[in-house]
């Protein structure tokens, strides 16, 4: 039976030793804020901001909640960027995606501090991940090498294969990969011949947005799989990127959904928060 990598239990270490941490930084006198921007009132979004808020609570980090209408323009939520930016009593920023039409995701993204970006998605951050500079992480990746890690998987010198390149998951889980000197391989919709490259993969990460995609074919007997899909099945029932009943077997080491990776974002993100004011 393959080891089922628990991303619940892992995220709940992480996020008891930054409340550890996070008592220590304030008997220094050292306060942790993150500021929550969300526009509009999609339901996914408000369960999303709602869970960072309680991560927030539980580790001792102070959340401010900016909660505004549909209509605000790009030139509005700008200029409240522009301010929290300036406030000092305000450590980490987080601009809930997705972002209505009319408001471009990208020169938000952009208007963001470099010095308060936690979700990672700055392009300076993204560019010292790929020169191996110190910066914030983006979350997901970051929180699946510590579910790797915490699982003592071994990184260094494994045939690590990534399906998707998306700027969230797919990009910068390669640089991270190759941080822990794994040998990186991406691959996309236009790969050719994909279950060749994957069945070469001793970790396998999938994050390809496609409901069970990834049956026992694409996998080599004993590889590590690693599933950051989230769906809702014709069932309701929530599934990933991987048919886990068909893999499990075959492999030696997988992360359930959900309680794999999921979990692991948001202790990452608390992560990154605290990272703000660490030394
Ligand atoms: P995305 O932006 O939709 O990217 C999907 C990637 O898969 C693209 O790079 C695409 O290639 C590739 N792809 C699509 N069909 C393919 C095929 N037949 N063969 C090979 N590659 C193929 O998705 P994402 O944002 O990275 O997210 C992926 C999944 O993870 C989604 O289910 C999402 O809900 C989930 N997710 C979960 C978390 C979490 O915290 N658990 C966080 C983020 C995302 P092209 O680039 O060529 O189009």
């Amino acid at each position: 039976m393959a080891q089922l990598i628990d991303g619940k239990q892992i995220s709940k270490e992480i996020k008891d030793e930054l409340k550890t941490e996070v008592q220590k930084l304030k008997s220094e006198g050292k306060n942790v804020c993150l500021a929550v921007v969300q526009v509009g009132d999609d339901p996914a979004s408000t369960v999303y901001v709602n869970n960072k808020k309680k991560a927030c609570a539980y580790i001792g980090i102070e959340s401010r909640s900016y909660e505004l209408p549909e209509s605000t323009s790009e030139e509005e939520l700008t200029a409240l960027v522009e301010e929290l930016n300036e406030d000092d009593g305000v450590n980490g920023i987080l601009v809930q995606l997705p972002l209505p039409s009319h408001i471009d995701e990208d020169r938000i993204i952009r208007t963001i501090s470099p010095d308060k970006d936690v979700d990672g998605f700055h392009p300076v951050s993204v560019g010292r991940l790929w020169i191996g500079e110190k910066g914030f992480l983006s979350c997901t990746p970051a929180g699946i090498i510590q579910l790797l890690k915490r699982s003592n998987i071994e990184i260094a010198g494994k045939n690590c294969v990534i399906i998707g390149r998306s700027n969230i998951v797919g990009k910068p889980m390669a640089a991270l990969l190759l941080r822990e000197n794994g040998t990186v391989t991406i691959t996309h919709s236009k790969t050719k011949d994909l279950q060749k490259i994957t069945k070469t993969a001793d970790i396998l990460i999938v994050a390809i947005g496609k409901e069970r995609f990834i049956t026992s074919d694409y996998v080599k007997e004993g590889a590590v799989v690693i599933d950051v899909g989230m769906h809702r099945d014709s069932e309701n029932h929530l599934c990933g990127d991987v048919d886990f009943r068909d893999v499990e077997p075959k492999v030696s080491a997988i992360t359930p959904v959900p309680g794999g990776v999921g979990p692991m974002t948001i202790a990452m993100l608390m992560n990154n928060c605290v990272e703000t004011v660490r030394c």
